[in-house]
């Protein structure tokens, strides 16, 4: 995908979105939209819309941000990420290149991963 410019990345994104995806901003914990949601489907870039997470391997992680245990195939793109005087994985949108959060390598035993996502950084789709 061509790379969106930023002034259009503006008046797409509502501001919190903006800041998360486009700014790498941090929603504050517990007030996500998503923290608590258990509905069964899956979560989209909301950037993009591109599939990112199934309702399915989210978890009660208790840190405050979604978390997943892991993603959809091929659909992310990790990088160090060393910014705040900490050493982390960055976790962003393979498609449009939002920043969703971090990965942690904390998570349940089934993956070990424990990818912490903004809420505003996602958008969720209901099972049909
Ligand atoms: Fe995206």
């Amino acid at each position: 995908m061509p790379a969106m410019p930023d002034k259009d990345w503006k008046k797409k994104l509502t501001k919190e979105q903006y800041h998360i995806l486009r700014e790498k901003g941090t929603e504050f914990p517990f007030t996500g939209k998503f923290y608590l949601h258990k509905e069964k489907g899956f979560y989209v870039c909301a950037g993009c819309g591109q599939k990112l997470f199934f309702s399915d391997a989210k978890f009660d992680s208790g840190c405050g941000w979604p978390s997943f245990f892991e993603s959809m195939p091929e659909t992310v793109e990790l990088r160090r990420d060393e910014s705040h005087g900490m050493v982390r994985t960055e976790v962003t949108c393979r498609k449009c290149g939002g920043h969703l959060g971090h990965v942690f390598d904390d998570g349940p035993i089934s993956t070990g991963k424990r990818y912490c996502i903004n809420s505003a950084a996602l958008e969720f789709r209901k099972k049909k």
